[in-house]
C-alpha cells in the first residue's frame, strides 16, 4: 500500500502545496516523494514528517521525462499521486497514459478504501467515486488539505536515470521576487476586468502587499492583458482557498466562482449591488473601486497593517 508523491519545485525550492500533498497522500500508506532537482528542494521534503524517503531525480526534467521517471518507479508502488497543478497536470495524464490506467484528478477528500471526492461541473457539484483499479494515478488540489508536519529527517536517495525528453530545458525566469503562492495564500485580493488598465491594476498590488496577500485575477483581466496569465483565477485558471477572498470589480461570473469556492469569508467591492459576487459575498462594498481601494488601501497604511 505504498505511495510515491511527485513534489513540485519552483525556481529550485519546493513548493509550499507540496506539503499539502504530501499530507493528504500520507492517508493512503507509506509515502516516499520524488524530487526533481534541487537538494535544497530535497531538504525541505526529507524534512516532512510523513516522508519515509526522498528520491531526487536529475536538474529541470521536464514532464515528460518526468513521467518516465516515475513511470520506471511506479511498480513499487500503489499509488502515484501529485498536486492537481499546472504541473502535475502536465506529468500525470502522461503516466496513466504509460500505465494505461485512468488517472483520478482534483481530489478533495479521502473517503477511505478508494473512495475520493472531486468536484464536477466546475465546480458546481462533488462526485465521490470508488477506484477499483489495482494501480492508482491521483491528483490532489492542495488547498483543500493542511500541510504536513515538519520535524523530519529522512533519507535522500539520489536516482540515476537518463533524461528522456523531446523537448530542452533552456531557463526559467520568476516573474517576480515576492509572489504568493495563490493556491495556498491564507488572503486573496482579486481583481476584473473593470480595473481598466495594467496600470490601474496596480491599485490592487498594493492592496496586496499591506494585506500579505496573493493576487489573483478573471479571465477578463487577463485576456485584456492588465494581469499575468498565471494570476487567473476560475474554471480555467487557478483553483484558490484562502480564508479571506476579496473580489474587487468582479462580477461573479460562473466560470470565475468554481475557482473559489473554497473560500472561506469573500469581501466583494462591486459598484452594482445585483452583481452575483455582491449576493454570495459575505460582505458587499458598493461604489466605485478606484475610490474604495486607494482609500482602503491608506487606512491600513494608516493602521500600520503591513505583513
Ligand atoms: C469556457 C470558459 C472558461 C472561463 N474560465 C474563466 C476562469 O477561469 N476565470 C474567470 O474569471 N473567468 C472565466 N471565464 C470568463 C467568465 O465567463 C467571465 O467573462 C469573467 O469572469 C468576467 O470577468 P470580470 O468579472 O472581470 O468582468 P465582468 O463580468 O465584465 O464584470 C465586471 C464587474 O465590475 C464591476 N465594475 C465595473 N466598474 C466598476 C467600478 N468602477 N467599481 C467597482 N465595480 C465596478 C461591474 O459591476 C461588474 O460586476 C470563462 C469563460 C468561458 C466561456
Amino acid at each position: 500500500m505504498s505511495v510515491l508523491v511527485l513534489a513540485e519545485v519552483d525556481n529550485g525550492v519546493l513548493s509550499p502545496s507540496t506539503a499539502r500533498i504530501v499530507q493528504a497522500a500520507s492517508q493512503l500508506g507509506p509515502l516516499d516523494i520524488l524530487v526533481p532537482g534541487s537538494a535544497e528542494a530535497a531538504a525541505a521534503a526529507a524534512a516532512l514528517s510523513p516522508v519515509r524517503k526522498v528520491l531526487r531525480s536529475a536538474d529541470n526534467a521536464l514532464a515528460d521525462a518526468l513521467a518516465e521517471v516515475l513511470f520506471s518507479l511506479a511498480p513499487g508502488y500503489e499509488y502515484v499521486v501529485s498536486g492537481a497543478s499546472s504541473a502535475g497536470k502536465d506529468v500525470m495524464p502522461r503516466l496513466a497514459a504509460r500505465l494505461d490506467i485512468q488517472p483520478v484528478t482534483d481530489i478533495v477528500a479521502i473517503d477511505g478504501d478508494n473512495h475520493f471526492t472531486r468536484p464536477i461541473y466546475a465546480g458546481n457539484a462533488l462526485e465521490t467515486l470508488f477506484d477499483g483499479q489495482a494501480q492508482h494515478v491521483l491528483t490532489f488540489r492542495a488547498s483543500a488539505f493542511p500541510p504536513a508536519a515538519i520535524g523530519n529527517a529522512a533519507p535522500v536517495e539520489v536516482l540515476e536515470h537518463p533524461v528522456i525528453s523531446a523537448a530542452r530545458f533552456i531557463a526559467a525566469h520568476r516573474s517576480a521576487d515576492d509572489v504568493i503562492d495563490l493556491a495556498t495564500a491564507q488572503i486573496v485580493v482579486g481583481g476584473g476586468v473593470s480595473f481598466r488598465s495594467a496600470e490601474g491594476f496596480q491599485l490592487i498590488e498594493k492592496l496586496g502587499k499591506i494585506l500579505g496577500a496573493a493576487i489573483g485575477a478573471t479571465r477578463a483581466a487577463v485576456d485584456a492583458g492588465y494581469a499575468p496569465n498565471d494570476w487567473q483565477v476560475g474554471q480555467t485558471g487557478k483553483i484558490i482557498a484562502p480564508d479571506l477572498y476579496i473580489a474587487i470589480g468582479i462580477s461573479g461570473a460562473l466560470q470565475h466562482l468554481a475557482g473559489i469556492q473554497g473560500a472561506k469569508k469573500i469581501i466583494a467591492i462591486n459598484s452594482d449591488p445585483e452583481a452575483p459576487i455582491a449576493k454570495i459575498a459575505d460582505v458587499a462594498l458598493i461604489g466605485d473601486l478606484f475610490e474604495i481601494v486607494p482609500q482602503l488601501t491608506a487606512e491600513l497604511e494608516k493602521m500600520g497593517i503591513k505583513r
